[in-house]
């Protein structure tokens, strides 16, 4: 069964809040149907940045491999060809990076919304993100300058990337309670078998 209530954890990082992003990025999010169902600002600790990308047990290696693979696309050679070793590398740049200033996390709710909301984000690398999307339009970095500077790649964005991780995300961002529940109006004309409510 299609799980129509699906929810993901989406945060805007701090390049996302400095740069005077926040409503353009909730904008396409929003416009997409999916529905908002919790939100705050907050300074997170680097615990948090930990706990919340070791959600996935294998995420060094995936991060790390992800890294390679982009390098060979490009013609170039990774400064790294041990997976972990880049994970590892990565998780500290990470937690420079998002414990530098304000962020803002949030719950959107829909059908597909995991699928939905990365289609909107974009790729992980903004240089190669599609064009479009959050990554491929408001902002210009790629693994290569990131790794000469010693410093993690700012892509705005982080999105749960499956249901799982999703799951777990939310949990360490939010109190159940902060997490609302309620109709929106305009979701009648996207989800409702008969449109017989329309017409006077
Ligand atoms: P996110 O998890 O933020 O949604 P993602 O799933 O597209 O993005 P991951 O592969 O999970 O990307 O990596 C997490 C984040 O770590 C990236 O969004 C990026 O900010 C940073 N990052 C990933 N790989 C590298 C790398 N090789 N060098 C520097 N930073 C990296
Ligand atoms: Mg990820």
């Amino acid at each position: 069964m299609i799980n129509k209530k699906e929810q993901t954890l989406v945060i805007i990082k701090p390049d996302g809040v400095q740069r005077g992003l926040i409503g353009e990025i909730i904008k396409r999010y929003e416009k997409s149907g999916l529905k908002l169902t919790g939100l705050k600002i907050v300074i997170p600790t680097n615990k948090l940045i930990e706990s919340h990308y070791l959600v996935d047990l294998n995420w060094k290696t995936k991060v790390g491999e992800k890294s390679i693979e982009a390098y060979k696309k490009k013609g170039l050679i990774s400064p790294s060809e041990n997976p972990i070793e880049i994970g590892d590398r990565v998780l500290n740049n990470l937690k420079k990076y998002l414990t530098s200033g304000p962020i803002i996390a949030m719950v959107w709710e829909g059908m597909n919304a995991i699928a939905i909301i990365r289609k909107i984000t974009g790729g992980t690398e903004p240089l190669v993100s599609d064009v479009g999307t959050i990554r491929g339009d408001l902002t210009i970095d790629s693994y290569e300058v990131a790794d000469s500077d010693g410093r993690a790649v700012r892509n705005l964005i982080h999105a749960s990337g499956s249901a799982e991780e999703s799951e777990k995300e939310i949990a360490l961002w939010f109190n159940k309670n902060e997490i609302l529940s309620y109709r929106l109006v305009s979701e009648s004309i996207l989800y409702d078998v008969n449109l017989d409510g329309i017409l006077e």
